[in-house]
């Protein structure tokens, strides 16, 4: 069992190179280069993240693999092999640009492969295997560990481009989920890590209710979570590159607000505040996030804000929120 993880580890190895090489040095890969090139990633960053070219073909992997000892049974479970109906193989990738998916320790252990064009899944992540669970990795998390350390913070973000095009921006601490909302495992690893996450998703609608959904996993686990917000539906990478590195830090990350502020601010446009139904499903909404918050300072603030705009007493607010702390323990 240990020894097909290690077999699968070392495909994995094999192939990023390959499909390394196909994207920097080969004709096929030309175009796939242009389109990483022209999303302003540069020469250095597309080493660094070991990006590929998967060429349009059925079989170069298990040309390649198989040289190498591998049985097609091997590179199915591996994941990099499709079973045909008629009893054949094909490369799961193929015509796409390869992200190698590393976990913590550098190792890449799957693919992710996106398409060049508008094609149909933008995304093709490899399957779950032996060696991959995609609930328990963090996108670029080997990379950023030393600088989420070092600065205290994480920066989250939805896409693999947006890590790619943050880091080489210079912030060193971003990752990124594999595509699919945050699992409690990603979220006790980034406990572990720093107290500090600060969520910068796309700006469109999705990008904005996600944040709020991931927001509060992250409260829930204790985690100090700040929102950033990328003006005008962008995404980060895309106001990374038409705005540049420096104006995104200064911009979005530094500009970044406590979950709860955000949230009361969200919440002023999904509820109809002049109905008194709604007002106190608001401020309960509300209340409940600011009795998480661990500062009494912090908590004495939101508390301000709602009595100066509710007319409220501070008393009566304060009462109100005692009913939804946490049981201290
Ligand atoms: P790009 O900038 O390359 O167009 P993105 O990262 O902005 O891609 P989004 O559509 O915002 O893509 O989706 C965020 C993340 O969700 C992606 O990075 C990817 O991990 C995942 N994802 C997106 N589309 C798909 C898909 N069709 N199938 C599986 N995962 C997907
Ligand atoms: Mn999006
Ligand atoms: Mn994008
Ligand atoms: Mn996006």
């Amino acid at each position: 069992e240990d020894d097909g993880a290690q077999r699968i580890l070392e495909a994995h190895q094999w192939l990023a190179k390959l499909y390394h090489h196909f994207l920097v040095n080969t004709t096929e890969g030309k175009e796939a280069l242009q389109y990483l090139t022209e999303r302003g990633y540069s020469r250095e960053t597309i080493d660094t993240f070991n990006l590929g070219y998967a060429p349009d073909k059925p079989d170069v992997v298990a040309t390649f693999l198989e040289k190498k000892g591998y049985h097609p049974q091997e590179m199915v479970k591996a994941g990099l092999l499709s079973e045909t109906d008629s009893g054949g193989y094909l490369d799961r990738f193929r015509g796409r640009i390869i992200f190698p998916l590393r976990n913590h320790l550098g190792k890449t252990v799957a693919f992710a492969g996106r398409t060049l064009g508008e094609g149909q899944p933008k995304y093709l992540n490899s399957p779950e295997t032996s060696v991959f669970h995609k609930g328990k990795l963090l996108y670029n998390f080997d990379l950023a560990r030393g600088y989420i350390r070092k600065q205290n913070r994480i920066v989250l973000f939805e896409g693999y481009a947006d890590v790619i095009a943050a880091y080489q921006a210079d912030i060193g601490a971003s990752i990124a989920t594999m595509g699919t909302s945050l699992t409690p495992g990603q979220a006790e690893l980034m406990k572990r890590y720093s107290e500090k996450v600060i969520i910068c998703y796309d700006g469109d609608k999705p990008g904005i209710e996600a944040s709020v959904k991931t927001a509060k996993e992250l409260q829930n686990a204790g985690i100090h979570v700040f929102i950033a917000r990328v003006p005008d539906q962008k995404d980060p990478d895309e106001f990374i590159k038409t705005e540049g590195g420096d104006r995104f830090k200064r911009e979005v990350i530094d500009t970044s607000e406590p979950f709860v502020g955000y949230l009361m601010r969200y919440y002023k446009n999904q509820f109809n505040l002049q109905v008194e139904g709604d007002r106190f499903e608001y401020l309960e909404t509300v209340l409940r996030e600011v009795a998480k918050l661990e500062r009494g300072v912090e908590r004495e603030y939101y508390l301000q804000e709602l009595s100066k705009e509710f007319s409220l007493s501070m008393e009566s607010l304060k009462e109100e929120m005692e009913k939804w702390k946490p049981e201290a323990n």
